[in-house]
C-alpha cells in the first residue's frame, strides 16, 4: 500500500493474535517493525521470524528491519523505554499501533477493584500513554505520523460481565477522536479499527470448541468469525497514504455484528 515502505511501526502486544498479524502485514508492506511483548520473548521471536520470512518472500530486504522490545503498557516507565528503544534503533516511529489488550469476566457488581483497574490500565491508559509519548516525539522532531487504536465492537455495543473491557473500548472511541482533532493540523492522523469476534488467543474459550464457535457465529450476520489477517489488512490501509485524508474514525470489521442482527426480520412492524 502507498506510503508504507521504509516507515517504522511500533506494535504493542505483537506476540500473538491481531497484533502479530499487523506486525507481519506491515513487514510485508516494507515497514520496519518494533514488536512489543510483555512476557513471552519466544512468542515475539516467532512473530519476527514469520514477518521476516513473509517479507523476504515478497523480495523485501529485511536485515536490521525488526526489533523485539519488552514492556508492559500498564507501566509508564516501560512505555517510555519501549518508545526510546525503538527510536534509538530506527531513528523514528512513524506508525503506532495500540493493540495490547486484556479482558476479565465478572458480574459488574462483583468486579474486584484491582481487576477493573488492570483492564483500564492496559487497554485505555496504556494506549493513551503510548500515544502521548509518540506524539511528543513527533512534535520534537517536527514530523508527523499515524496512530491506530485497536478498539472493538464493544466500543459501541454494551458487554455485560465485561464492564471494564466495555468501558476501556468506549473510552478508546473518544481517545481516537480527541487526539485526531487536537493534532489534525500537524498531519498526525488517529484512527481505530474495531474488530468483531476474531479467532485469536483472547477467545480460546470458544475458538477451540466447535459447539461454542457455532453459537458465536450464529450471532454474526456473515455467519463466521473474522481472522487476524482481515484486521491487519484494515490497519495497514489506515496506516498507509491511501487513507491520508481519514482521521478520527473507527472502522468496524465485524461481519455485520454492529448492524443490529435482530432486525434482520421485521419483528417490530
Ligand atoms: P491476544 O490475547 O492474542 O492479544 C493481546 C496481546 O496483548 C497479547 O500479545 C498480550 O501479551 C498483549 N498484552 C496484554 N497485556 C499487555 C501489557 N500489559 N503490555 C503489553 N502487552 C500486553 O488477543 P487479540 O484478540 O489479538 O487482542 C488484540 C486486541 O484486539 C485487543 O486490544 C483486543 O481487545 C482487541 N479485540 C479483539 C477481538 C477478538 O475477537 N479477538 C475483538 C475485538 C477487539
Amino acid at each position: 500500500m502507498k506510503g508504507l515502505a521504509g516507515k517504522t511501526a511500533l506494535i504493542t502486544g505483537a506476540s500473538s493474535g491481531i497484533g502479530q498479524a499487523i506486525a507481519i502485514r506491515l513487514a510485508q508492506e516494507g515497514c520496519n517493525i518494533a514488536i512489543n511483548y510483555r512476557s513471552k520473548p519466544e512468542e515475539a521471536k516467532r512473530t519476527e521470524e514469520i514477518a521476516l520470512q513473509k517479507a523476504s518472500e515478497l523480495g523485501i530486504e529485511s536485515r536490521e528491519s525488526s526489533l523485539l522490545v519488552q514492556g508492559d503498557v500498564s507501566k509508564e516507565d516501560d512505555i517510555i523505554r519501549v518508545i526510546n528503544t525503538t527510536i534509538e534503533k530506527f531513528g523514528s516511529i512513524d506508525i503506532l499501533i495500540n493493540n495490547a489488550g486484556i479482558q476479565t469476566e465478572f458480574a459488574s457488581h462483583e468486579v474486584p477493584t484491582d481487576k477493573f483497574d488492570q483492564v483500564i490500565a492496559v487497554n485505555l491508559r496504556g494506549a493513551f500513554l503510548c500515544a502521548r509519548e509518540t506524539i511528543k516525539h513527533w512534535l520534537d522532531q517536527q514530523s508527523s505520523g499515524v496512530i491506530i487504536n485497536v478498539s472493538s465492537v464493544h466500543e459501541v455495543i454494551p458487554r455485560p460481565m465485561y464492564v471494564s473491557y466495555a468501558i476501556s473500548k468506549g473510552g478508546m472511541a473518544n481517545l481516537t477522536k480527541t487526539l485526531a482533532l487536537e493534532y489534525a493540523d500537524r498531519n498526525i492522523r488517529v484512527n481505530a479499527i474495531a474488530p468483531g469476534a476474531t479467532i485469536t488467543p483472547i477467545n480460546e474459550s470458544w475458538t477451540d470448541d466447535l459447539e461454542q464457535k457455532a453459537i458465536v457465529e450464529s450471532h454474526i450476520p456473515m455467519r463466521r468469525a473474522g481472522t487476524s489477517d482481515e484486521m491487519a489488512a484494515s490497519a495497514a490501509f489506515l496506516a498507509s497514504d491511501e487513507a491520508a485524508y481519514i482521521t478520527g474514525q473507527t472502522l468496524f470489521i465485524d461481519g455485520g455484528l454492529t448492524l443490529y442482527a435482530d432486525f434482520r426480520e421485521a419483528w417490530s412492524a
